[in-house]
């Protein structure tokens, strides 16, 4: 390929109608596309080929003896993003960190999705938060919580009272502790995956929590409202083991 992405965007800025080139660059996805979302985007061949995507059903874990990432999140007033895909809360650098076998990741960002990413033995929650965290090998830690209906949740209500209804970015009144979005059970499964949007590239070590945790009704609907389905379809586990500790 003799284009380089500097090229092929300049060639954007002189074509504007190219919607098709638009495409192929991966400006423009859709969940309505998920079946596609490889195969009209060299960048995200993933999402089509590849053997380690992500969600999957977490059914079939093997027991093992492992423990959750250590996570250590500063309480801030996040700044909050509706970027058309979903919820997303930006931390401030350095603000967090999740440790796993002697390595520290990052804190990025959150974000929702609904229904949960991850199902149960074929059965999807009301929604799912993850936790992006980065490693410094371009590698990431994700920790997944699953969101169901249940008694208020203060920190997703702060969240979704400011979520932008559409896209663009708002700013949190007053800190969040986003520890109040994880169970307090520590059961959780752990395996190799993806990430579940496009370029689906895969790099995410995932440790998704068992147990839900209970929001509120209200903010289940809010998020609903903004977007009603933005959960990528389930994936074939292929060879992979799903262990299970806690
Ligand atoms: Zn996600």
């Amino acid at each position: 390929m003799a284009f380089t992405r500097r090229s092929f965007l300049a060639g954007l800025a002189a074509c504007p109608f190219c919607a098709a080139a638009a495409r192929a660059e991966g400006a423009h996805w859709t969940y309505d596309d998920a079946q596609h979302w490889g195969a009209h985007d060299e960048a995200a061949k993933a999402c089509t080929l590849g053997a380690e995507q992500s969600p999957i059903d977490l059914a079939d874990a093997v027991k093992a003896d492992i423990r959750p990432p250590k996570l250590g999140w500063k309480p801030q007033a996040f700044e909050i993003v509706n970027n058309g895909h979903t919820i997303q809360a930006n931390a401030a650098a350095g603000s967090g960190v999740a440790e796993l076998g002697g390595r520290k990741f990052e804190l990025k960002q959150f974000h929702f999705h609904t229904p949960s990413e991850h199902a149960l033995g074929g059965k999807r929650l009301a929604m799912e938060a993850h936790f992006v965290h980065a490693g410094d090998n371009g590698d990431l830690l994700v920790v997944g919580s699953f969101l169901v209906a249940g008694a208020p949740n203060k920190a997703l209500s702060a969240l979704m009272a400011a979520a932008p209804k559409e896209e663009g970015k708002a700013a949190l009144k007053a800190p969040v502790d986003a520890s109040a979005l994880l169970p307090k059970g520590k059961k959780f499964f752990r395996y190799e995956g993806s990430l579940t949007t496009p370029p689906c590239s895969e790099v995410v070590h995932w440790n998704v929590f068992a147990e839900p945790v209970a929001v509120a009704k209200a903010d289940i609907d809010a998020f609903k409202t903004l977007f009603p389905m933005n959960a990528r379809p389930l994936q074939p586990t292929h060879r992979r083991i799903v262990l299970s500790g806690g």
